[in-house]
């Protein structure tokens, strides 16, 4: 209750699928800007939410990283609404740059950089027991000193479903592992490296690399780009809840056949792509191995923050 006076809300910044973003500023010191997610809660599904979840984000106000958006405070309004107070991020996210290909210029050095920023955000919440399990380029905000932040932890997510037609519709799942993807119950950090590596994809393309319409098709597009899973390339694989033989069995792709797509990071950051796209979880790299890597010290060297592109 206290938290929440500390706060006065402003004008709404915008609308998401989960919440709307106001703009917000410290009652004492009003040039400290925030925005305030008001996380959408279904009805049903309200009473005593959001204290709950309040109690729950308490472990995330002290996961505190430069690449990690700051959560200054968690209240529950009288609607029982989860509110969150966070770093106020005006410049966009990494999906705006990605996409904007006639006003937006990128290279490797770039690309090292943003990656460079994403890797140890992704490092230090594996380290702090802190899964994220959602990260594509819609979550990574850019501040203004440049510097990407890792944003909207999944777990508020799973306070506000909005039900199952709109999770089909909605939710991206481009960027989902195939361990989910086949219903593993017991997974880990791996979860959080393949997106890591879809992103990697995505920044290189500047398209999604895994853009499917189903969980069915996300499968399919794995098995065809990737490789398909078998007990060969992933002992247990095929024990899986929701293990699903998709017709042929592709090889895995070699390192000739990344190179066609993504060779413009050059031959070790190919390396370490498919090093983040391994299909076995328990031999993909690992956020502390990934930031060990070769790459990071080959030119061309990540682009300094205050040089990196931004949004026109
Ligand atoms: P989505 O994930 O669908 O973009 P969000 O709920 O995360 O939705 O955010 C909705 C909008 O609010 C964003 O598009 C952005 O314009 C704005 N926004 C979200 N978080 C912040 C922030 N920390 N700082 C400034 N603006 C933000």
């Amino acid at each position: 209750e206290d938290e929440k006076k500390k706060y006065v809300k402003g004008k709404k910044l915008g609308e998401g699928t989960y919440a709307n973003v106001y703009l917000g500023h410290a009652r004492h010191d009003p040039s400290l800007l925030v925005a305030i997610k008001k996380i959408k809660v279904q009805k049903e599904y309200r009473d005593g939410m959001a204290p709950d979840a309040v109690r729950e984000l308490t472990h995330l106000q002290e996961l505190r990283h430069p690449n990690i958006i700051s959560l200054l405070s968690a209240f529950s309004s009288k609607d029982q609404n989860l509110n969150l107070v966070l770093e106020f991020l005006p410049l966009g996210d990494l999906e705006m740059l990605i996409r904007d290909v006639d006003r937006v210029r990128y290279g490797a050095g770039d690309i090292k950089a943003w990656m460079g920023m994403l890797t140890r955000a992704v490092w230090f919440c594996h380290d702090n027991y802190v899964l994220h399990r959602d990260i594509k380029p819609n979550n990574l905000l850019i501040a203004a000193d440049g510097e990407v932040k890792l944003a909207d932890f999944g777990l508020a997510r799973g306070f506000a479903d909005p039900g199952q037609r709109m999770t089909a519709n909605v939710i991206t799942r481009w960027y989902r592992p195939p361990e989910l993807l086949y219903g593993a119950r017991h997974y880990s950090g791996a979860v959080d490296v393949w997106s890591v590596g879809t992103v990697f994809a995505e920044l290189i393309i500047r398209t999604p690399y895994l853009p499917g319409d189903s969980d069915l098709d996300m499968v399919r597009l794995i098995c065809r780009a990737i490789g398909t899973p078998t007990e060969d390339n992933w002992p247990g694989v095929t024990s899986l809840k929701e293990y699903t033989a998709a017709g042929d069995v592709h090889p895995v792709a070699d390192k000739a056949t990344y190179m066609n797509r993504f060779g413009s990071v050059g031959p070790e950051g190919v390396d370490l792509l498919m090093r983040t796209l391994i299909l076995d979880p328990r031999k993909r790299i690992t956020a502390r191995e990934m930031l060990e890597h070769k790459w990071w010290r080959t030119d061309p060297r990540p682009t300094r923050k205050e040089d990196l592109p931004r949004k026109s």
